[in-house]
């Protein structure tokens, strides 16, 4: 059995297992259910695994991106290459969330009495304040590169890598050296991964088991419509503009493209982390669907970081929904704003669970609606976060497959293999 099929039967058996637990009349062995085996065996067992993805991630980006940008040389327009990744990565939040705006204009998640009389008094949310801007435009340059390692600032470290690469290709033969040993270097860091996607099947069976069990579906019937809107959007996103974008742009096959994506959506669903996914995206591409290490080694890590495009459609959806249980009317000029910050915001939200909450805050303020409007959609957020992390990651994939044609950096034959 492939390695994907077995993930995929984790998956399934996670989602079952869990959820029949959860729903489970009350009996004697709640307590030793919950405690030894969610909490206990299935919470160290998942752990471990998010914890040996996220392991990989610094050393791959930094090794990997190093590569690549020394592999481009000084013939290499690596400005072009970033321009259209950033243009492509932009456009397609903006279009995102403008669809979720739109079907959450037209389906309305939040009318009705019951969010406006009941929920808004005692909805409670603190929000964080968000760094001024130029503090974020001054910190993307690492004062200390091991620092920004050593926290995961992944900014930072794509930056210092890119640096280091284009000294490379610039020193000559002392450059080569140092470029050889980094090439293989980053065979054995994709071995790594390997090896590592090994512990997938269990890992994700744990992990889905113990969300599963947690979480619960009553909230979701509580916030169907709200639920349904995202999820739909998501799907809209996914299955129409995506693969548009990638047959309009590339020609290839968007068939063959989804097959590809099935490990790197179930890693982004399981693990509700883009940059624990990164590995997995960034050797997919790579072996899968015949990327360059040149052009991959770049638009993944900066797409895992800065590209959040189901993000973006829980928060327009979200704006929507609050405005509607708040009855607060933010007009045009409102949901005009709500594009541009939420796209903005998606930016700023880094690839982990629950952030796309976190920056949501933002959006809020920004057109005026009440913070703790995000208190009535919190209970359904774990659930959506995995959906929306899936779509995040196959917009990393999108976009390096359209660049890399566009650089002529992909193998065709091994993408239709
Ligand atoms: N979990 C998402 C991701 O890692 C971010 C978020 O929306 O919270 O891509």
């Amino acid at each position: 059995m492939t390695l994907t099929n077995k993930i995929f039967i984790a998956m399934a058996a996670g989602i079952a297992f869990g959820s029949i637990a959860n729903v489970l009349p009350e009996s004697a062995y709640d307590a030793w259910l919950e405690q030894v085996v969610f909490l206990g065996l299935f919470d160290v067992v998942g752990s471990i695994f998010v914890a040996s993805l996220k392991l990989l991630v610094v050393p791959m980006v930094f090794v990997s991106l190093t590569c690549g940008t020394a592999s481009l040389g000084s013939h290499g327009n690596m400005g072009a290459m970033a321009a259209k990744t950033v243009g492509l990565y932009l456009m397609t939040t903006a279009i995102a969330i403008t669809i979720a705006l739109s079907m959450a204009l037209i389906i309305e998640p939040g009318s009705g009495d019951q969010f406006n009389s009941q929920l808004t008094t005692d909805a409670s949310y603190q929000a964080k304040n968000a760094p001024p801007l130029k503090d974020v435009l001054i910190n993307i340059i690492p004062s200390n590169p091991i620092k920004a390692m050593a926290e995961g600032n992944m900014l930072q470290v794509i930056v210092f890598a890119l640096l280091f690469g284009i000294a490379i290709s610039r020193s000559g033969e002392f450059g080569a050296k140092i470029a050889k040993s980094f090439e293989s270097l980053n065979e054995v860091i994709m071995e790594m991964v390997m090896i590592l996607m090994r512990l997938a099947p269990y890992g994700i069976f744990c992990l889905l088991a113990k969300i599963f069990y947690a979480t619960g579906f009553e909230l979701i019937q509580q916030l169907f419509a709200y639920f349904m809107t995202v999820v739909m959007a998501l799907l809209f996103h996914g299955a129409v503009i995506y693969t548009g974008i990638l047959k309009l742009f590339t020609g290839l096959s968007p068939i063959k493209f989804l097959k590809h994506m099935r490990p790197i959506m179930m890693f982004g669903f399981s693990t509700a982390s883009s940059n624990a996914t990164m590995p997995v995206t960034l050797e997919t591409v790579e072996e899968k669907m015949g990327v360059k290490n040149s052009v991959a080694s770049f638009t993944v890590p900066l797409g895992a970081t800065i590209n959040m495009d189901g993000t973006a459609i829980m928060q327009g959806v979200a704006t929507v929904f609050i405005a509607q249980a708040y009855q607060i009317d933010i007009g045009l000029v409102g949901y005009l704003t709500v594009i541009l910050t939420a796209t903005l915001a998606s930016i700023g939200t880094a690839g982990v669970p629950g952030v796309g909450l976190v920056t949501l805050a933002l959006v809020l303020q920004q057109v005026g609606l009440p913070v703790e409007g995000i208190a009535l959609i919190i209970g359904v957020d774990r659930l959506l976060d995995m959906l929306r992390t899936a779509l995040n990651v196959t917009g990393d994939s999108v976009v390096s497959c359209v660049v890399a044609k566009s650089e002529n950096a992909i193998d065709i034959n091994t993408f239709n293999r």
